[in-house]
C-alpha cells in the first residue's frame, strides 16, 4: 500500500478542504442550532462532483478511487457531522445500492440522479425491533401480478424525510428469516402509501434529518426490485461494509477538528502566566490525540486499499470504523478537558464534536458487533 496520497488525491483535499473552510465552518454552528437540511450546500457539493464521487462517469459519478472518496467525507465531517452523514448515507448506501446491485436500466433511471446530486438518497433497512438484529425485520413486500405491495415501517432513517429514491428492503419471505429480504427501490413523490412519520430530535448528527418512515399499500412495480428475491440481507451487509470505510472517514474527519480546536485554544489560553500547551500534562493529551488520528486514518485506507484491489474487506472496514468512532468520541472529549469550563458550552464547537462523534459508535454497525464481527473472523477455523 502507497502511504503517499496521488497527485489526484491531494488535489481532491485540497478542493474539499477550500470547500470545507469557506462554506461549511462558517455556517457549521447554524446548522447545529436550527437543525435544518442544508439543501444550498448539498446543491453545491453536486456542482463540485461530491455526491456520487465513487460511480463512473457514465452514471453521473466523478470516478475517483475509494481513498479519494474517504479523503473527501474526512473533510467534509471535518465541517460538519451531519452533512458527513448526509453524504455518507447518499453515497456509500442509498446510491452504491443500486450501483452494485441494480441491473444497466435501474442504475441509468435511479443511480445517475443520484451521482449527479439532482437527487437525495437514503437507506431504510433498521425498524424499531430491528436495529443489530436486521432479520427480525417486519416490513413485508408481497407480490402480485406486476409488482409489489409493501407495507411497515423504517426507524432512524437518515435524509429519509428529503429523500427522492429511498432503498427499501422488506420482507418477501417472513418464514425464511435472513433468506427471506429483499430490496427495492422507493420514489416517495411517485409512490402512494409513503408516509414520513417525523424526524428524530438527537444528541448531534444536526442538519442530517433522521426520519420515521411508514408504508401503507405502498405498490412498486416488479422492475424497482434489486437484484433476486432473498438477497436484500447479503446485499445490506456488503454495502454497510463499504459504508463502515466512509464512517471511518466521518470519524477522522470530527476527530481532526476536535484537536485542531483544541491545539489552537493550547496555544492562546494562558493561566499560570503561559499558555496552557506548555504544561506537559496538556501536551501530551494533544500528541495522544493526534497519534490516534494517524493511526485511525491508516486504518481507513487500509480498509479502502483492500476494496480498491477486490481483496475480502469485512475485518478491514470493521476495524477502521471501531477504532475511527472510538478515536473520535475520545479526541473530542479531551477536546472538550482542554477547553476547561469554556469547552463545555456552546461559545466553542468542542462540544459540538462530542455530540456529532458519538454517533460513529452507534450506526452502521454498533461497536459492540463490530467487535463480534473482528472477533468472530479472528476464532475462524
Ligand atoms: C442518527 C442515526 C442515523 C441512522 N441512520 C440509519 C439509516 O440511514 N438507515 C438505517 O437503516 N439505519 C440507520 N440507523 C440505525 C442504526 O443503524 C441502528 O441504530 C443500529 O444498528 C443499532 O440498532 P438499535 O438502535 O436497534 O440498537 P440495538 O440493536 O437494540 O442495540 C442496543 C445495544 O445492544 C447491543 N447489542 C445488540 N446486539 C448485540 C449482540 N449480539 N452482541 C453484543 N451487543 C449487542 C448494541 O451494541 C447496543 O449497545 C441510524 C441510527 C441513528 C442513531
Amino acid at each position: 500500500m502507497d502511504l503517499r496520497p496521488s497527485p489526484e488525491q491531494r488535489q481532491i483535499r485540497e478542493t474539499v478542504a477550500a470547500f470545507v473552510d469557506e462554506e461549511v465552518i462558517p455556517v457549521a454552528d447554524e446548522i447545529d442550532r436550527t437543525d435544518e437540511f442544508p439543501a444550498d450546500l448539498v446543491e453545491q457539493m453536486a456542482e463540485l462532483g461530491l455526491m456520487g464521487m465513487p460511480f463512473p462517469e457514465r452514471y453521473g459519478g466523478a470516478g475517483v478511487d475509494y481513498h479519494s472518496y474517504a479523503i473527501a467525507l474526512e473533510e467534509l465531517s471535518r465541517g460538519s457531522g451531519g452533512l458527513g452523514t448526509i453524504v455518507a448515507a447518499h453515497v456509500s448506501l442509498a446510491a452504491n445500492a443500486i450501483y452494485e446491485f441494480g441491473d444497466d436500466r435501474q442504475r441509468e433511471r435511479y443511480l445517475t440522479p443520484l451521482a449527479e446530486g439532482a437527487d437525495v438518497g437514503a437507506f431504510a433497512l433498521s425498524e424499531a425491533g430491528a436495529g443489530s438484529d436486521v432479520p427480525a425485520m417486519e416490513t413485508t413486500a408481497r407480490r402480485d401480478d406486476e409488482g409489489y405491495v409493501i407495507d411497515g415501517s423504517k426507524l432512524w432513517i437518515s435524509n429519509g424525510s428529503v429523500a427522492d429514491t429511498v432503498i427499501v428492503f422488506a420482507k418477501t419471505d417472513p418464514d425464511a428469516g435472513s433468506r427471506g429480504i429483499s430490496a427495492f427501490v422507493v420514489r416517495p413523490a411517485e409512490d402512494d402509501g409513503f408516509h414520513v412519520e417525523g424526524t428524530e430530535e438527537k444528541l448531534g448528527d444536526k442538519g442530517c434529518p433522521t426520519a420515521e418512515l411508514r408504508f401503507d399499500g405502498l405498490w412498486i412495480p416488479a422492475e424497482r426490485r434489486l437484484g433476486e428475491e432473498g438477497e436484500g440481507f447479503v446485499q445490506a451487509l456488503e454495502i454497510l461494509n463499504g459504508g463502515r470505510i466512509t464512517i471511518a472517514a466521518r470519524g477522522v474527519g470530527i476527530a481532526r477538528a476536535a484537536f485542531e480546536a483544541a491545539r489552537e485554544y493550547a496555544r492562546e489560553r494562558e493561566q499560570f502566566g503561559r499558555p496552557i500547551g506548555e504544561f506537559q500534562a496538556i501536551k501530551h493529551k494533544l500528541a495522544d490525540m493526534d497519534t490516534k488520528i494517524q493511526a485511525a486514518r491508516l486504518l481507513m485506507h487500509r480498509a479502502a486499499d483492500r476494496k480498491i484491489h477486490g481483496e475480502e474487506y469485512v475485518t478491514a472496514a470493521a476495524q477502521a470504523k471501531l477504532y475511527a468512532s472510538e478515536v473520535s468520541r475520545e479526541v473530542a472529549e479531551e477536546g472538550i478537558q482542554i477547553h476547561g469550563g469554556y469547552g463545555y458550552t456552546k461559545d466553542f464547537p468542542a462540544e459540538r464534536f462530542y455530540r456529532d462523534a458519538k454517533l460513529n459508535e452507534i450506526y452502521e454497525g454498533t461497536s459492540e458487533i463490530l467487535r463480534n464481527t473482528i472477533g468472530d473472523r479472528l476464532l475462524e477455523p
